[in-house]
């Protein structure tokens, strides 16, 4: 009966031990897996195209909100002050 009662007393911390070591494993890979998932969101970034109508200079720049193909932008030639229009709107998958 003594050996069964010691048995229980170091079974079970020892039981609740384990438990808690793979919740906080699967807690921990969970938030790893989800911060891995945000990163590679991250790395996909959407880039505008821009073209001076003027002389044709073209230059990329990341996408703002209220950006469509068409759109004069605010932006303007670097050789001849006219306002670069977007020409496309793309997605680029850095590899990391
Ligand atoms: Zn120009």
């Amino acid at each position: 009966m003594l050996i069964s009662i010691d048995l229980y007393t170091t079974l079970i911390p020892t039981v609740i031990t384990a438990l808690t070591a793979v919740v906080l494993f699967y807690t921990v890979s969970r938030e790893l897996r989800n911060t891995l998932a945000v990163s590679s969101v991250k790395r996909i970034s959407e880039y505008v195209t821009l073209r001076c109508p003027t002389c044709g200079y073209v230059k990329v720049r990341e996408f703002k909100v209220g950006d469509y193909v068409g759109k004069v932008d605010d932006e303007k030639c670097p050789r001849d002050g006219s306002n670069l229009v977007i020409m496309g709107i793309g997605k680029e998958q850095v590899s990391a």
